[in-house]
């Protein structure tokens, strides 16, 4: 299998080349040449999560890695989850069920995605006998889960940026209180904005990295943090009912990686009914779907700060895949205008989202309010991102026909200020939480605005 850009001038290249590449050439994303298909009665054979993640992943790796050398990797791959089974499904009723993906060391969905990208590139630095810096912006849980996803390996150096904004105290101490000798949380007094211009410029002038030296994204554009997602689907509809009925699925969402991850499951062959696309108040995706209309609009802060995006990267890979039929020349006018020109299709083609997508956009108050009414009717606490899926789903659900998965991107002890503005008093937290919150921090002040930040990084790599 090899993979190809949606923009159409970055072609046949290998698994491992897109996993240290990130981007393609042509600003655009990789895609798989097709899509490989499973067997479901293969499929429902499996037991457990890793046997599933065995199956599905060598499909996109085999131009790189044996099956067994996958294997061998996938053997080691997710660590330190309090849940032996990786997930966890919670029935609410008959018809409805919460999929909880934070069971993770860093307590949210992320998981899955970075530890997955991390093993791979510690198997390719190993081969190729070089070393890495990965480098990235982050809201809150992107962060976290690279930092702790590549801290056991010593060939890759870890230099986040964090900026001011709201990210909860946990969220920072998660990145703060590593304490490893790869690892470099940076404080980045700026906007989010500010570090992923910061980012950007990294990787374009890349003068501060050593000969050979691999310079990798962590943000969810690289295809294997979609392969990673993909196993966790599979596993759910396994686990719910054994794919006898196609389901949907709601999904709170920011960059449109954990949507278009479900997609590519049904892409490959799991029953799927609906996507529910959940958005906060940056509710791009949501004048999509509604209106035809993907406009680039300032963004907010909400309550469920890692979907605060005014952009979804991951979106394009659906324009390209499910609207244009693979066209990377239409794909490629699209974006070479945007964000300059909204993106809105031929009225024709945007009719087909109705096929497979609705969507819909939660405020912070509805986001409140659905928290607390499944704490108080259910005992349930959820986490305000988790909390707009819900939502989503309790607005749309006249409309909704089969078994309903929400899913379940963080642990609610990652956000206690919601918790305590709903009402909610949490009385567990995750030991891996519970770790963070004594430790010391350790973190290096620097400036997004000038050029301190790639001397730093130049000194430590
Ligand atoms: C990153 C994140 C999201 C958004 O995921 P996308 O793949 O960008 O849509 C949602 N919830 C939580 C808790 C996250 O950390």
């Amino acid at each position: 299998m090899l993979f190809h850009s949606t923009r159409g001038n970055d072609n046949n290249k290998t698994f491992e080349e897109i996993l240290m590449q990130g981007l393609a050439d042509d600003g655009g994303l990789f895609m798989p040449d097709s899509w490989p298909q499973v067997d479901i009665d293969h499929l429902k054979g499996l037991n457990n999560f890793i046997d599933v993640a065995k199956y599905i992943v060598p499909m996109y790796t085999n131009s790189s890695f044996s099956t067994d050398e996958v294997h061998e990797v996938l053997d080691n791959t997710w660590h330190d989850f309090e849940e032996k089974d990786y997930i966890n499904i919670v029935d609410i009723n008959e018809s409805l069920s919460v999929l909880e993906l934070f069971h993770g060391p860093t307590a949210a969905f992320k998981d899955f995605g970075l530890q997955l990208a991390a093993a791979f590139f510690n198997k390719t630095l190993q081969d190729q006998n070089k070393t890495a810096i990965v480098f990235g912006a982050t809201s809150g849980d992107t962060g976290s889960a690279a930092i702790d996803a590549c801290k056991e390996f010593s060939a890759i150096k870890s230099f986040i940026l964090i900026p001011d904004g709201n990210m909860s105290d946990i969220q920072r101490k998660q990145m703060t209180t590593v304490n490893k000798p790869n690892v470099f949380p940076i404080l980045a007094s700026g906007s989010f904005d500010d570090c992923q211009d910061v980012v950007k410029k990294g990787f374009k002038d890349r003068s501060f990295l050593k000969d050979g030296q691999y310079l990798l994204a962590i943000n969810s554009i690289n295809w294997v943090r979609i392969i990673g997602q993909i196993c966790y689907y599979f596993y759910a509809a396994l686990k719910t009912n054994r794919f006898s009925e196609p389901l949907n699925f709601s999904v709170p969402t920011g960059n449109f990686g954990n949507v278009f991850s479900c997609y590519a499951a049904s892409k490959m062959g799991m029953p799927l009914s609906k996507i529910v696309v959940a958005v906060n108040s940056n509710d791009i995706l949501d004048r999509f779907f509604q209106h035809n209309d993907y406009s680039k609009n300032k963004v907010s802060e909400t309550i469920s700060p890692s979907m605060d995006i005014s952009v979804a990267s991951n979106f394009e890979r659906l324009i390209y895949d499910f609207y244009l039929n693979r066209d990377s020349e239409l794909c490629s006018n699209l974006y070479s205008k945007f964000p300059v020109e909204s993106i809105s299709l031929d009225e024709d083609i945007w009719k087909k989202s109705s096929s497979l997508f609705m969507s819909f956009s939660v405020d912070d108050n509805s986001t409140f309010k659905c928290m607390k009414n499944y704490f108080d009717n259910l005992g349930y606490i959820m986490d305000p991102h988790t909390a707009v899926g819900a939502d989503a789903v309790s607005k749309l659900n006249d409309r909704l026909e089969n078994k309903t998965v929400i899913l379940s991107t963080a642990h609610p002890a990652k956000f206690p200020n919601a918790l305590e503005k709903a009402g909610i008093n949490l009385t567990t937290i995750p030991k891996n939480l519970k770790k963070v919150l004594d430790k010391k921090e350790i973190s290096f002040k620097l400036s997004p605005f000038d050029n301190s930040i790639f001397e730093f990084i130049q000194q430590n790599s």
